[in-house]
């Protein structure tokens, strides 16, 4: 996908046509930056394979919910993956439809449950029969029948971080394989519940297409035994998960592997099913960037430090999952390189955002985190009592604030002393 929305013109890191430098002037820093030509790209990749076959894209709002990014997708008509009440609010809210909204995850409450049937969701993705049960008592004590899926743990290998995967046995995800055909059963047997498709989600970053056609397998061996049994499956989900670049990474390419995926499933006769997609990585991730400011550096013992005013409150993700960065000077220099760790302020030696990098740096430099997009600002927290940043979208050579950022007082304004 584009990455060539950030690119270094004339020596100064660029957002399409913005320079990086008057972003980190005019809105501080740390400051995420999106590129809407970079999502678009992402969106039309998948929606150009997908044309003229049936399939639907649905934007896992996990991986980036800023409204401004999610009306972006919405405008394109695109369908969404929630995974919680508040997303879809949020989708609502960005001008996104329920109708074209799937709802997955393994803990929904009963309110969440009430609240997507009223606004009228496309499917749920259930995970468990006490799931199934809950949802069944839900809808009928509204009048309703709900439209299921059961997400099936296919048992298969997508060859990612343990973090990041989701498809295997010992995940916490889905329906084991060999209980799926009971559970179906009893999906049929609940009269406010209408089983109308089945799904999966083998992790994430996964690189290949070789793990999905597996999945894709294993849940067709499924939909012939849920119909011999009398229940109709109409669609396919294969969930989201595919890579994209970050260091040297080589993920399929979004068109080759959506075909490939559909090209599977006619091949096997299930051409006339609709097939989903729920891809949230691959959309967002490399159309934004974290930029940062250098406060101090640091020479150490052992290890050079850069500290820079990002943390891991606002990128968790090299915290979290020891995941790789790119991180590069917004302004290069000529000057010798030197080998650092980039880290954050925050109280922790998990606080790092780039381990042994060789940058040429002066304090009050700026650097750019790249394939920041997905898993960026929306995993950030307020720890260490850090404000979180403020959001940009970047059009052409048109600049919008999505998010501003936040100050003090509003961190603690839901918060009491006690009475005297
Ligand atoms: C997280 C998630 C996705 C999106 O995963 P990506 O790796 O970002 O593509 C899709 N579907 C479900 C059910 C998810 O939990």
């Amino acid at each position: 996908m584009t990455r060539s929305a950030f690119a270094h013109v004339d020596g100064v890191l660029h957002a399409e046509r913005v320079s990086a430098v008057s972003l980190a002037e005019r809105f501080g820093t740390p400051l995420y930056v999106y590129s809407r030509a970079a999502l678009t790209d992402a969106w039309q990749a998948y929606a150009g394979a997908c044309a003229g076959r049936r399939a639907s894209v649905h934007v896992a709002v996990k991986a980036n919910s800023n409204l401004a990014v999610l009306n972006v997708f919405a405008r394109m008509n695109a369908g969404f993956d929630i995974v919680s009440g508040g997303e879809l609010a949020r989708v609502l809210a960005a001008g996104g439809k329920a109708e074209n909204t799937v709802f997955s995850g393994v803990g929904k409450s009963a309110a969440e449950m009430r609240d997507a049937l009223v606004a009228g969701v496309k499917c749920f993705n259930v995970e468990s029969i006490p799931e199934l049960d809950r949802l069944n008592e839900v809808a009928g004590s509204i009048g309703k029948r709900a439209p299921v899926s059961l997400r099936v743990n296919p048992d298969v290998d997508a060859k990612t971080h343990p973090y990041i995967s989701t498809g295997l046995k010992s995940n916490k995800f889905g329906v084991a394989f060999d209980d799926a055909r009971a559970t179906y059963r009893a999906a049929a047997a609940m009269r406010h519940l209408e089983v109308i498709g089945i799904d999966c989600h083998i992790g994430s970053q996964i690189t290949e297409v070789a793990p999905y056609l597996d999945a894709v397998d294993r849940l067709l061996e499924l939909v012939a035994q849920i119909e011999a049994d009398g229940a109709t499956v109409r669609h396919i989900d294969v969930g989201g998960g595919l890579g994209i670049t970050y260091d040297n990474e080589t993920p399929p390419d979004i068109g080759v592997f959506v075909r490939t995926v559909l090209d599977r499933i006619d091949a096997r006769g299930h051409g006339h099913r609709e097939v989903y997609f729920e891809p949230g990585r691959s959309l967002v991730g490399n159309a934004g960037i974290l930029l940062t400011r250098v406060e101090f550096l640091k020479p150490g013992a052992e290890k050079n430090f850069v500290i820079v005013d990002a943390a891991m409150n606002d990128l968790a993700r090299p915290a979290m999952y020891e995941a790789y960065h790119a991180i590069e000077p917004v302004v290069m220099r000529s000057a010798p390189q030197q080998v650092y760790d980039v880290v954050g302020p925050v109280c922790e030696s998990g606080d790092w955002l780039g381990r042994d990098r060789a940058l040429a740096v002066e304090p009050g430099d700026l650097l750019a985190v790249r394939s920041a997009g997905a898993y960026g600002f929306v995993m950030s927290s307020n720890y260490n009592t850090r404000p979180r940043a403020a959001e940009v979208m970047v059009d052409g050579d048109k600049v919008h604030l999505v998010r501003a950022r936040e100050d003090v007082q509003q961190l603690f304004a839901g918060e009491a002393r006690l009475p005297d």
